[in-house]
């Protein structure tokens, strides 16, 4: 019994023998139990380097497909406002179009129904008989007018306003790490 002085109680059986400290959690242990102990820390260990492997996989596959659920509904919203930018520009540049082309047919109806009242004069004056120099002058200026009209329709043209009316989008990042980039850039 002189020998129970360098024996503790073991944490594990509970049972009074030379028991080693373990540094880790502070515990003693009996022989046999310290080895015990000392595999499942290194089942543990094991487990832990397994979490490690598959979180590798997962970055390696991330590489081979880097876009990932963020990035897509990301590359979505940018399909997205592309698709009505474009829109946006196509039923402007349609509205103008129409413009033109009605501008084009009411020019045309205008300038040919003043021919038409000048032709009816010519008519009158012709079956009549009776017209002097003051007539010609008119007739003549009237066709060169409306010849300069039909040539230079200036009465139409195409403004380009600096200012977009389409909304622009731009890219965030809050990254900490782009921070740093950015600073060091400098
Ligand atoms: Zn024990
Ligand atoms: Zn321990």
């Amino acid at each position: 019994m002189a020998m129970a002085n360098n024996k503790t109680h073991c944490f594990i059986c509970n049972t009074e023998k030379i028991t080693y400290s373990c540094e880790g959690c502070s515990k003693r242990f009996c022989l046999t139990d310290l080895t015990e102990h000392q595999q499942l820390l290194r089942e543990e260990l094991n487990h832990i380097i397994n979490d490690y492997d598959q979180f590798k996989q997962r970055i390696n596959e991330r590489k081979q497909n880097p876009q990932n659920l963020q990035s897509n509904s990301l590359l979505k919203q940018i399909n997205q406002w592309e698709i009505d930018s474009i829109e946006i520009i196509q039923q402007r540049a349609q509205n103008c179009r129409e413009i033109i082309i009605k501008t084009s047919e009411t020019f045309i109806y205008d300038i040919e129904k003043k021919f038409n009242d000048l032709c009816e004069q010519i008519k009158q004056i012709h079956k009549e008989n009776e017209f002097n120099e003051i007539n010609l002058n008119y007739l003549t200026h009237e066709l060169i007018d409306i010849t300069q009209e039909l040539n230079n329709p200036s009465h139409i043209s195409i403004q380009r306003d600096s200012q977009s009316f389409i909304n622009e989008i731009s890219i965030i990042s809050s990254k900490r790490i782009e921070k740093l980039y950015f600073i060091r850039g400098h």
